[in-house]
């Protein structure tokens, strides 16, 4: 995958309560939510993603393998074979504090793992 920008910067120093950028994205279940319409194609799966903190950004007019992460807001595309979500994230975004493990109001799915 790569991202697609870079919202935090590298030695910045960076105001904590500001995060999640995304706060309506907190729970997993609702990021799940948003992969209804992820494209078939696509080679990771939502509840991977979702796990990682990333929701589905789709387009209007075309398919598009786009999320973005609930905290960080940085997004990331173009998923390939063997790609694992979390340390894509924490590639692209190693400053997102729910990589860092920081307490940024997850909330993770109760519902078990489908696979
Ligand atoms: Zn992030």
């Amino acid at each position: 995958a790569e991202a697609m920008e870079f919202r935090l910067r590298t030695g910045e120093v960076v105001d904590e309560s500001l995060y999640p950028k995304i706060p309506h994205m907190k729970s997993e279940d609702a990021r799940l939510r948003t992969f209804s319409n992820w494209p078939s194609w696509s080679p990771v799966q939502p509840h991977d993603l979702a796990q990682a903190g990333m929701f589905y950004v789709p387009e209007a007019d075309r398919q598009i393998d786009r999320v973005q992460c609930f905290c960080c807001a940085g997004m990331l595309v173009s998923w390939e074979e063997g790609d694992d979500p979390w340390q894509e994230h924490a590639r692209a975004y190693p400053n997102c504090f729910f990589i860092l493990g920081h307490d940024v109001g997850n909330i993770p799915s109760e519902q078990p793992r489908q696979r």
